[in-house]
């Protein structure tokens, strides 16, 4: 056991992928910094294990190499919906699908590097302005930062609960072992519910179903969708269904005094946009340039530009959700003009303008009109 720190600069509560970027990005300004985790590494969840050329390169700007991770890479994104299917390729970069538990003992091996002090297995059950509290001590701390996760209690603790929007999905994870996991990230659309598929080692998938309702799981939907069903068929499952919550959820505020929100406990997008990570990485890098000036303020400015486009990537996907006979149209007329999907996929990943995503779906509202 690390022993409990009298003090610290910045005291990080929660040491998963937000809180360990938090801290290895504070420690890469030079300040001492503590995490603390109630559970042990490698800690898994229920993740789509899709990171996007943007969410690699906000990794690479940590000093974080994901592209070295165990895992597998993927050139684009292909939805699929009984039959039709349309596909682009990112226009720069790859993206890579790393198991959680192999980007968890990473992350902590990067955190070690850096000179992060970790308490794994300690649970913090307080916050005061001058620290926080655990196992009935206090750790003295400049800086407190909360990356509990979309749960967070130390939103609560610190009054930030209060949100614009809030709404949840349900996922569930299995992995598969595979013959060939494919170069694509897909996205399977069904009746009130999705199923996406990332390859994430050289045998291996990663299958996660997200719905609105938490009775659905893989196993009683597969059949929904036909050409995953198939490509599961004969593959052996290396693992039981992992079960997960996923928000859209806007906070009204990120931070206040000195204690600022990270990942997940500072809102959050919907799993479907495969964009939590890329927004952690750079909340992380975001947070310790606030540090650096003393104050909060350009954190709170810089987590809402973050957000922004993801938020509408989010909104733009789930409008799909739930409206079949649109969706179809959407997808029949992408397939017969793959240049659009192009052009969203790209504004998806950051590299390409409001105004181009615009002029694309203008021209793809008039070939769904013209169906
Ligand atoms: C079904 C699903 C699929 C997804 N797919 C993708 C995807 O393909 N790509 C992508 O980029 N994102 C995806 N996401 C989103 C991504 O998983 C999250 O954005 C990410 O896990 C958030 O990380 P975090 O560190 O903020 O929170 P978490 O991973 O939840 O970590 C929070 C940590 O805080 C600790 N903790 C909590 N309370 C305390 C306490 N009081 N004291 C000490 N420790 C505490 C917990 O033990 C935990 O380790 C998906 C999410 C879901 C649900």
């Amino acid at each position: 056991m690390t022993p409990l720190p009298a003090s610290t600069d910045v005291f990080v509560i929660g040491g998963g992928p937000a809180g360990l970027a938090a801290a290895i990005a504070a420690r890469r300004k030079g300040y001492q910094v503590t995490v603390a985790d109630s559970a042990v590494p490698p800690v898994d969840k229920a993740c789509g294990e899709g990171i996007m050329p943007d969410g690699l390169a906000a990794a690479r700007s940590l000093g974080l190499e994901l592209d070295a991770a165990p895992g597998h890479v993927f050139r684009g994104i292909r939805f699929r919906d009984r039959g039709a299917a349309v596909q682009a390729e990112f226009p720069h970069g790859v993206g890579r699908g790393v198991r959680r538990t192999g980007l968890h003992l990473m992350m902590v091996e990067a955190a070690a590097d850096a000179g992060v002090r970790m308490l794994w297995g300690t649970g913090v059950t307080g916050i005061a302005p001058e620290g926080v509290w655990t196992g009935g001590e206090m750790v003295r701390a400049r800086w407190i930062v909360g990356a509990d996760g979309g749960n967070s209690r130390v939103r609560k603790w610190a009054g930030l609960d209060a949100a614009h929007r809030e709404s949840r999905r349900y996922g569930f994870r299995r992995h598969y072992r595979v013959q060939d996991p494919g170069d694509y990230m897909e996205l399977h659309w069904g009746d009130n519910c999705q199923m996406y598929l990332t390859p994430v080692g050289e045998h291996e998938l990663c299958a996660v179903l997200i719905s609105r309702d938490p009775r659905k799981r893989l196993s009683t939907e597969l059949a929904g969708f036909p050409e995953a069903a198939a490509r599961l068929a004969a593959a052996e499952s290396l693992n039981h269904e992992r079960g997960g919550i996923t928000a859209t959820r806007r906070l009204r505020a990120v931070a206040r005094g000195n204690v600022a929100l990270v990942g997940d406990a500072s809102g959050s997008v919907d799993a479907i946009t495969g964009e939590g990570l890329c927004l952690l990485f750079q909340h992380a890098t975001a947070l310790a340039a606030a540090i650096e000036t003393g104050s909060l303020e350009p954190y709170r400015e810089a987590h809402r530009h973050i957000g922004r486009r993801p938020e509408f990537m989010s909104d733009m996907m789930l409008l799909l959700d739930g409206r079949h006979r649109l969706r179809r149209r959407a997808i029949r007329a992408m397939a017969g003009e793959p240049r659009l999907f192009a052009r969203m996929l790209a504004l998806h990943v950051g590299d390409s303008s409001f105004t181009n995503f615009l002029a694309g779906g203008l021209a793809l509202g008039w070939r769904m009109v013209s169906l």
